[in-house]
């Protein structure tokens, strides 16, 4: 029988890269010729060499945004209309599926065999998801003096900001603009400069499929480029997706600016906690190392905190070892890959260096813990097992964003949900039990935004919000919740 399956890394070689920031409906490179490199970390080769959007091209694109947002050929439209051209942009998404997924293999390291299943795939059915939305939020008609009407609407905020990480480019961008786009808004996609290449692609498919000049514009760029945004006077809203350093300076700059809405998605050191009752050990073991060795660990939500009773410890340990073994580093355009590469070489530096410190803090790696395929000339770093003696452990408080799991041992409920609790974030959080009632107790007193209970990483459809408490961030992404963030309140009364 023939084999249908694609020869990725022949395609690869047949990609043509796009380079250009997109304004007003055409690519342009930057006006002073600026550009940087856009590196293969699976083999450390320059794939482009990309367009650096500077303050010319910043004014651009927002004087471009502000005149398509204020013709009202966008948010004028009916919202079927707009539903319309939005579900043509999702069909042509899924039509080019392949290609953006070997795209952001490509630009970040993830295996071909997520980007194409999850990542790209994810955009389109997120695009879809909001075209559907759109037509099904109605506003209120307030109880009031029957000598009035009295109405609550919604209305686009106008010129909308996002600026988004790397570790799951395409989608963490779709998650901003396709509500963004859905409520009426013009948008500008300010990519990582570890991973503009499908945010770049997507502008071509948006045109294509109709949405007006204007209203869907990308600045590859790096932090001075999101910076600059996040300055603008004429940005209504900065939808920003990153770590929690640079979401406070989001926040400053709104504050200097023009008291612009500011929705932070941010970092993330999340909980799994495995009670002596767990109803499953393998399944549990198996589902911990996909928690944190999934997407290398570059994941806000990795369960980067094992806390796991010390009653069922060695057992726990031992069924983790052997589930982190098929998580082994691979080539990622590999089908067989569940591992990739780090995305560059500052972070795998990075993540050296914490390996490095919990050796200095006394902790124990138990697996893992050196670089691999060191001869591919990229950046690889084994599944790392790190048992640690106490929480004070650096790698038990900061993020790492990479494949690390830090473990620590408790004796009873209180002391794990205190430990669980114990960290400056709060975005996710998940616990193992059999019994219903704890699951329910334990789920109400985790501070954070998503809680499992028997699973971890679950929910990829639309309907949850995705968000966190305390220093992860504010606002929530996904769900119809999403839509508030970019739409304003009015009230309007009308006198009989
Ligand atoms: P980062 O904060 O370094 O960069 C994020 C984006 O901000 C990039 O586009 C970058 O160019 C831009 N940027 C950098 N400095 C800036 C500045 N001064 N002003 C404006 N923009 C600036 O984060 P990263 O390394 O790209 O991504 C990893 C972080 O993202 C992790 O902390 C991770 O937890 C977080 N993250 C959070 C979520 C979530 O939904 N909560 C999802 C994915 C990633």
């Amino acid at each position: 029988m023939a084999d249908h399956r694609p020869d990725w890394k022949q395609r690869a070689t047949e990609l043509n890269f796009e380079h250009r920031a997109f304004i007003n409906g055409q690519y342009v490179g930057a006006r002073d010729g600026r550009t940087f490199d856009c590196v293969n970390p699976a083999n450390g080769t320059v794939l482009a060499r990309v367009a650096l959007s500077g303050n010319h091209e910043v004014e651009m694109a927002v004087a471009a945004a502000r005149r398509a947002f204020d013709s009202g050929d966008w948010s004028g439209l009916a919202p079927r209309a707009r539903a319309t051209i939005l579900k043509r942009f999702a069909a042509l998404i899924r039509e080019h599926n392949d290609e953006l997924a070997l795209l952001e293999t490509l630009d970040m390291g993830k295996p071909i065999g997520d980007s194409s299943t999850i990542d790209a795939p994810g955009a389109a059915y997120c695009v879809d998801w909001y075209a559907e939305a759109i037509d099904k939020t109605p506003g209120e008609v307030a109880p009031v003096d029957p000598k009035l009407v009295g109405l609550v609407t919604r209305e686009p905020i106008g010129v909308v900001g996002a600026i988004v990480p790397w570790n799951f480019p395409i989608l963490m961008a779709s998650w901003k603009f396709a509500p963004a786009l859905a409520a009426g808004n013009a948008v500008i996609v300010k990519p990582s400069e570890k991973s503009p290449l499908s945010a770049i692609r997507l502008a071509a498919l948006a045109r294509e499929a109709g949405i007006p000049d204007g209203i869907f514009q990308v600045l590859p760029g790096d932090g001075e480029t999101g910076k600059q945004l996040a300055l603008h006077m004429d940005v209504d809203c900065i939808a920003f997706t990153g770590s929690t350093q640079v979401g406070k300076l989001i926040a400053g700059y709104a504050a200097q600016s023009n008291l612009k809405r500011t929705w932070l998605e941010l970092g993330g050191k999340s909980p799994n906690i495995i009670l002596p009752d767990c109803p499953d050990i393998t399944k549990a073991a198996r589902t911990a190392a996909a928690a944190i060795f999934f997407n290398m660990g570059e994941m806000c939500t990795a369960g980067s905190r094992l806390l796991v009773h010390e009653a069922i410890r060695d057992a726990f340990l031992a069924e983790l070892k052997t589930a982190a073994q098929s998580w082994a580093p691979g080539d990622p355009l590999d089908p067989a890959t569940s591992m990739g590469a780090i995305v560059d070489g500052r972070q795998f530096d990075k993540v050296m260096a914490y390996i490095g410190s919990a050796k200095a803090d006394g902790a124990t790696v138990l697996l893992g813990g050196s670089a691999a395929r060191t001869d591919s000339g990229g950046w690889f770093i084994e599944p790392t097992v790190i048992d640690c003696p106490h929480p004070q452990v650096t790698v038990c408080r900061e993020e790492i964003f990479g494949p690390v799991l830090s473990v620590l041992t408790f004796r009873t409920l209180e002391e794990a949900i205190a430990l669980a609790n114990d960290t400056e974030y709060g975005l996710a959080a998940a616990v193992w039990t059999a019994n219903v009632s704890t699951a329910h107790q334990v789920a109400r007193r985790l501070r954070a935004g998503t809680v499992w209970v028997n699973c971890y990483d679950e929910g990829g459809d639309m309907n949850f919000p995705f968000g966190g408490f305390k220093q992860s961030g504010n606002g929530r992404d996904k769900s119809l919740h999403a839509l508030e963030k970019y739409t304003e309140l009015k009230s309007t009364l009308i006198k009989l």
